[in-house]
């Protein structure tokens, strides 16, 4: 019985960092860079931009999707698509797009595993990255996503590309300030980014040859140490 106190304690005392756990970035020796993009739910239209992944896809440039459970379910011939491509790579973003520090973790569990469930029963996929959506998140969050095997990946760089005030040129301009070896741009596939296809073409095109860094997938990314990928 004294033992099992003293292990109890032993593991209370342990100080469990759970900010540790949550990835912003990839290694910032890697000259590769995350190009991620969100598929939150959307109300009205397409909520996907065909035209941005069609020129990832000509350009064979590696991309990471965050799928949220209720897209999921509108989009099933866009979710076979993506799933096909080599080098993207499929995560999840929460089932409705909660407010997830607002739950309890039991309500945030059913949040977090509604779309690892729908990939895994409805398409045969293993999505282990997860995203929480508004990037918000409490120790509970961060619980729950480690207690499903999940890796929580939120960002570095931020493109602000659903706000319908900014110009491709300004956000091409934030991205000129932030983007650096290993890191991690959130971006918008869901149709919402009105610039996120010129932005794209422009950072393959001129900032990343530029500055000699390689878009690689989220795994890959994190995995990297000095090498481009091949
Ligand atoms: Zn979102």
């Amino acid at each position: 019985m004294l033992g099992l106190v003293l292990t109890m304690l032993m593991v209370l005392a342990i100080p469990i960092s759970t900010q540790a756990q949550v990835i912003k970035s990839g290694p910032p020796s890697c000259p590769g860079v995350a190009l991620t993009f969100d598929l939150c739910p959307v109300r009205q239209g397409a909520g996907y931009d065909q035209a941005l992944i069609d020129y990832l896809i000509e350009q064979k440039i590696p991309a990471t999707f965050f799928m949220s459970g209720k897209w999921i379910t509108k989009h099933d011939q866009q979710v076979r698509a993506l799933l096909q491509i080599p080098f993207f790579e499929v995560g999840t973003h929460g089932e409705v797009h909660a407010h997830l520090p607002f739950h309890s973790a039991d309500e945030q569990k059913q949040e977090i595993l509604g779309p690892v469930r729908l990939l895994k029963t409805k398409y045969g996929h293993d999505a282990t990255l997860f995203r929480p959506p508004y990037g918000e998140f409490n120790d509970d969050t961060v619980n729950v996503a480690r207690a499903l095997g999940l890796q929580f990946i939120l960002w570095n760089v931020v493109s602000g590309d659903p706000d319908p005030t900014l110009t491709a040129i300004q956000i091409e301009d934030r991205l000129k300030r932030f983007v650096r070896k290993g890191s991690v741009i959130v971006m918008h596939a869901n149709g919402k980014g009105r610039h996120t296809h010129e932005v794209v073409r422009d950072l393959h095109q001129q900032l990343l040859p530029q500055r000699k860094l390689t878009p690689m997938t989220m795994s890959d990314l994190l995995i990297c140490n000095n090498q481009a990928a091949p």
